[in-house]
């Protein structure tokens, strides 16, 4: 395992850095990780990099120090947490490449390298970012801070404990981390269901737009730019709403796409184990896990339904092949 506390010594300074759009596991990986270095290397100087955070997490310790606008300053460290493709960091890319020395924490397929094998810390299996950094600092370093944003981490990754990417040794940290005392219900009703009423409004209006392909296996949605001027909402109003769709019954993939700016679409694609969406996205240029991942494509929203379903039908052939040479 990776040695965070050799990695950290004696740096001056050291930038943390996750993913554009950061859920609640890029959240609460880099927010834990950021108490912890803080408590441990007081003498250097830590910074925590989030482009457009969602006030969604400002219940998290730390929140409040957030940097948004990353400098050219070359730090002595970089740390990137939740992923494992520098193109994923957005504009604080110039960060990664400055910095004198790099390091990744990440639970992502497909990981670019981004950082020397001593310095990353990548378990493909892990439930999530946050469940590495408890791993990582040890039971022992966990404060009150830091269980709290753990706990957020692998809530939001774990679907509150659902995926199957839970095992029990995930349940026992969680476990753990509760002996903090921090209200657990209030973490969870928060970070994964709360929503205001315009995202109530949007999730239905989702819902209610669906469609179905491929038998019912594959259920579909898209909200356009003028969809969300329409609610004066952004995309992280959209939260959550592709899994709402995947709790239809009979349905392997559920298809979530929103126009970012015209003629571009962000998609989101959750599965379960008929079908794997890490190889669709990374195919189509995202990446993700085996249940779960994510892609930008350009074009109409009609070739990117085509694209990504052509996809999952042949995954759907693969498999009948499989089957009938059994
Ligand atoms: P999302 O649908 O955005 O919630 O993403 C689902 C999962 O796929 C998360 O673990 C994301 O971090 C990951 N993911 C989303 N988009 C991409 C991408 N373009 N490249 C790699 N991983 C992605
Ligand atoms: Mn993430
Ligand atoms: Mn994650």
């Amino acid at each position: 395992m990776m040695d965070i506390n050799r990695i950290c010594e004696g740096k001056k300074s050291i930038a943390l850095g996750t993913h554009i759009r950061p859920d609640g596991d890029a959240f609460g990986s880099s927010l834990g990780l950021y108490s912890y270095l803080k408590k441990t290397f007081p003498e250097a100087r830590i910074d925590l990099y989030m482009i457009d955070p969602n006030p969604l997490f400002s219940f998290l310790p730390g929140f409040d120090e957030l940097k948004t606008e990353p400098s050219d300053e070359a730090y002595d460290l970089f740390i990137a947490l939740d992923m494992g493709d520098k193109e994923r960091l957005g504009k604080a890319k110039v960060l990664l490449e400055n910095a004198l020395e790099t390091a990744c924490i990440d639970h992502h397929l497909g990981y670019k390298g981004i950082a020397p094998e001593a310095n990353s810390y990548v378990v493909e299996d892990a439930s999530s970012t946050a469940e590495l950094v408890y791993d990582l600092i040890g039971a022992d370093a966990v404060d009150d801070d830091i269980a709290i944003c753990i706990y957020t981490g692998i809530v939001c990754d774990t679907g509150v404990f659902q995926y199957s990417n839970t095992t029990q040794k995930t349940m026992e940290k969680a476990g753990y981390l509760l002996t903090f005392g921090f209200d657990h219900s209030r973490v969870i009703s928060k970070a994964f269901y709360e929503k205001n009423y315009r995202q109530t409004l949007l999730l239905g209006r989702s819902l209610l737009e669906s469609i179905l392909l491929m038998d019912g296996r594959v259920i579909v949605s898209v909200i356009t730019q003028r969809t969300l001027r329409f609610y004066n909402a952004t995309s992280k109003d959209l939260e959550g709403i592709v899994s709402q769709m995947k709790h239809t019954k009979g349905v392997d993939v559920a298809i979530f796409m929103h126009e970012t700016v015209t003629g571009e679409y962000k998609v989101s694609l959750r599965s379960n184990e008929n079908i794997d969406v890490e190889v669709i996205a990374r195919k189509l240029g995202g990446g993700g896990h085996e249940r779960a991942a994510g892609l930008t494509m350009t074009g109409s929203s009609y070739d990117v339904i085509n694209n990504v379903t052509a996809e999952v039908e042949k995954q759907y052939k693969e498999k009948e092949a499989e089957e009938s040479v059994q």
